[in-house]
């Protein structure tokens, strides 16, 4: 359960307040504001703040004194050429603000992306609460025989149980000795600021992060893909469908031009044109390195 009643009755107390306003709201958007969506097990997503729409991004392309839309085509073809063509900053006036609820070992991938504004829970102030992530046992595998970077089957039985079993008596031990070392029932106790040193990966943080629709798009891009790990890509599909609804337009770009897209060396491109022209071509005669053509032949058989 990652919120509890008063944090549920907060929400519901911010959103029966609506406030009139000149600024432009995004309808889809507007639906998702304060709400939390779970992630994993304790986690979540929710939006707490937005700025602009589709018809922003146009509005900025075009420099435009008024709405800046010709036309919804217009405005979907122009945020389609924008996208193709690299033409980033038009996306860059729209922007989001998220409160996030993770593992620390998943905010440490996350925090590398630089281009965002962060504020992180101080667990110098506060004390952290006992929640850990475990992970489902269908996200409980080996690891990875063909990617170092990876991971493999899922374990089952005994093995499956042993490894749980670890997670979650060292999450609990060590949380147990951390209220320990602050406890000053009895002792002086030691500062939060040191205690928390003990505390696993696991353990979950908070953070609010602000970022520009660009900058969401690049982390969107790398995070949602079939390459992330499981548990920050779970965070970044969560993102795309509120992305959706918000700026649908610009999302269906990104997902033709970027998610669903692919990019080809030139030696690739040369390659695809002779067999396009029918030549038989190998790895040999490709001029690739074998990891190359086996990625290309990835692209190229789907
Ligand atoms: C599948 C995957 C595996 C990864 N594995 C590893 C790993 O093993 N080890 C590891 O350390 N990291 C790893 N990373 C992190 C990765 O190298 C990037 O740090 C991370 O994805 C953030 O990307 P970014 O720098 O493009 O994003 P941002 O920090 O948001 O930056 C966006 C763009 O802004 C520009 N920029 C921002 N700051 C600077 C700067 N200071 N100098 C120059 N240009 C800047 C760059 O063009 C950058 O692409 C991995 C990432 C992924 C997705």
């Amino acid at each position: 359960m990652p919120l509890s009643p008063d944090q549920i009755a907060e929400i519901e107390e911010q959103r029966s307040n609506p406030q009139q306003t000149l600024r432009v709201v995004a309808p889809g958007m507007e639906a998702h504001l304060y709400h939390a969506k779970p992630v994993l097990d304790h986690g979540f997503v929710r939006v707490i703040d937005y700025m602009g729409d589709d018809a922003a991004i146009c509005q900025a392309a075009r420099v435009s004194y008024g709405k800046g839309t010709k036309s919804v085509q217009n405005d979907e073809g122009l945020i389609r050429y924008l996208m193709r063509h690299w033409h980033s900053t038009p996306f860059e006036m729209c922007e989001i603000k998220l409160h996030v609820k993770l593992p620390v070992f998943v905010a440490r991938q996350w925090i590398r992306h630089r281009t965002a504004n962060v504020n992180e829970y101080s667990a110098r102030y506060s004390i952290l609460d006992r929640e850990f992530y475990i992970p489902a046992p269908e996200h409980v595998n080996a690891q990875s025989v063909v990617n170092n970077q990876g991971r493999g089957g899922v374990l089952e039985g005994a093995e499956a149980a042993r490894v749980l079993e670890i997670l979650k008596s060292d999450s609990a031990r060590a949380y147990d000795n951390y209220e320990a070392m602050i406890s000053q029932d009895g002792q002086e106790g030691l500062a939060r600021e040191l205690a928390r040193m003990n505390l696993p990966a696991n353990i979950y943080t908070q953070w609010y992060w602000k970022v520009d629709l660009h900058n969401l798009f690049h982390f969107l891009r790398l995070r949602a893909d079939a390459h992330a790990q499981y548990e920050i890509r779970i965070y970044a599909e969560e993102l795309c469908k509120i992305v959706a609804d918000w700026v649908p337009f610009a999302y269906k770009a990104f997902d033709d031009y970027r998610l669903g897209a692919v990019s080809l060396s030139a030696q690739m491109v040369d390659v695809t044109r002779r067999m396009l022209k029918g030549e038989t071509v190998t790895q040999e005669t490709s001029g690739l390195s074998a990891r190359e053509w086996r990625e290309f032949m990835e692209i190229v058989e789907g």
